[in-house]
């Protein structure tokens, strides 16, 4: 596409599916992450010619020259959604165009090509219509949909591609938690951080994934869930998990998360909360928090609870932090009133069980 020309989806139906029975026994128990549907959607991008070939077509291995430029310098982005059957039997999604204002946003921090936010967000509904059959039911089932844009020209000097692949996929996706909302223990590390100012953390890049698996791994090792980093420059200060924004709540009914200062993903669930939070009479802040505060506030009882948020877990609570000179509770270590509070709200305006007074529910089907 170039030239502000409407992007048309060719569309290729798998002419080989899932049979309806196997699809119903994989439905049965997603998980997370390990059952795909039967189609992907594929647009490629030429420095000079633009977006061309939309298609969505069969799921399938993408063949790619080992000289790849993503595969040597990691030049991919991607987001993350969710598409949800409600009640009616209609399909559909929680703010998908702020998932394709980040996605451009991470384009500009990685240097790569646009994608125009109508098309990736038709780019879903393509996906989604085609495989409405994948969408499982149930009260905290979902349909995750993962698009992403990696750097395809087969060339290893280093600048920007020419050349780029963007792809959806979808992922069936059950009950995150299996035995319902249980809180996680987080470990803080003493030797990892994760963005610096000037870096990509604000990205939804690969690469800030890659760079935090050490950091997940000495968690594993220290028999916590999820890691929390500090900002890089003096180790003080909350940043977020590998994966989800961070929130404290304090027995004055306030509400605070460190500010989006560029190390920090600008998490779609975090907006949410803060809009939520206000609404529901907290009293919400975007501030630095120290993990000295932390600890002490936990200590005196000043800090009630605290949660971590992302699309595919929407909120966690955190019940208790381990570092390596020891660990502490929050509150009492369970999941805390304000958090569940917050998340059933949340969940309800995603599922079309509550008014939705920011029209961030979209109906795709
Ligand atoms: C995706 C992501 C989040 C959460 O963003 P949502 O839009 O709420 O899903 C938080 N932190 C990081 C590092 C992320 O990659």
């Amino acid at each position: 596409m170039s030239g502000g020309d409407k992007l048309d989806f060719e569309i290729r139906p798998n002419p080989a599916p899932v049979s309806a029975g196997d699809r119903a026994a994989l439905l049965a128990n997603p998980g997370f992450g390990r059952v795909f549907t039967d189609h992907m959607v594929t647009v490629r991008y030429a420095e000079g010619k633009g977006w061309y070939d939309a298609r969505v077509e069969a799921r399938a291995p993408i063949p790619m020259d080992p000289a790849s430029a993503v595969l040597h310098y990691a030049q991919e982005i991607f987001e993350g959604l969710k598409a949800y059957r409600a009640a009616d039997g209609s399909v559909t999604m929680f703010r998908p165009e702020a998932n394709a204002a980040r996605f451009i946003a991470s384009a500009h921090r990685l240097a790569m090509p646009e994608l125009p936010a109508e098309t990736f967000v038709e780019s879903l509904r393509r996906l989604v219509e085609i495989d409405r059959g994948w969408i499982p039911e149930g009260p905290d089932a979902s349909l995750y949909l993962r698009p992403f844009m990696f750097a395809s020209e087969v060339f290893l000097g280093v600048r920007p591609a020419n050349e780029y692949l963007y792809c959806v996929i979808a992922s069936p996706a059950g009950a995150y938690f299996a035995g319902g909302v249980e809180p996680v223990t987080v470990w803080v590390s003493p030797d990892y951080t994760r963005a610096a100012p000037g870096g990509t953390g604000a990205a939804k890049c690969g690469g800030n994934y890659a760079a935090s698996l050490a950091a997940q791994a000495e968690a594993i090792e220290a028999g916590c869930e999820q890691v929390v980093f500090l900002d890089a420059v003096q180790r003080r200060f909350v940043d977020e998990l590998g994966g989800m924004n961070v929130f404290f709540v304090y027995d004055d009914n306030t509400l605070v998360t460190p500010p989006l200062t560029g190390t920090i993903l600008p998490g779609i669930t975090r907006d949410a909360v803060l809009a939520l939070a206000a609404r529901s009479g907290h009293r919400v802040e975007e501030r630095p928090v120290s993990f000295a505060d932390w600890q002490a506030d936990a200590a005196s009882g000043r800090l009630r609870e605290v949660f971590a948020c992302g699309t595919a877990a929407v909120i966690t609570p955190i019940g208790r932090v381990r570092f390596p000179d020891g660990e502490f509770l929050v509150g009492e270590g369970g999941p805390g009133r304000a958090t569940m509070a917050l998340r059933e709200q949340l969940v309800a305006i995603q599922r079309g069980e509550a008014e939705d007074p920011y029209g961030w529910v979209q109906r795709v089907l």
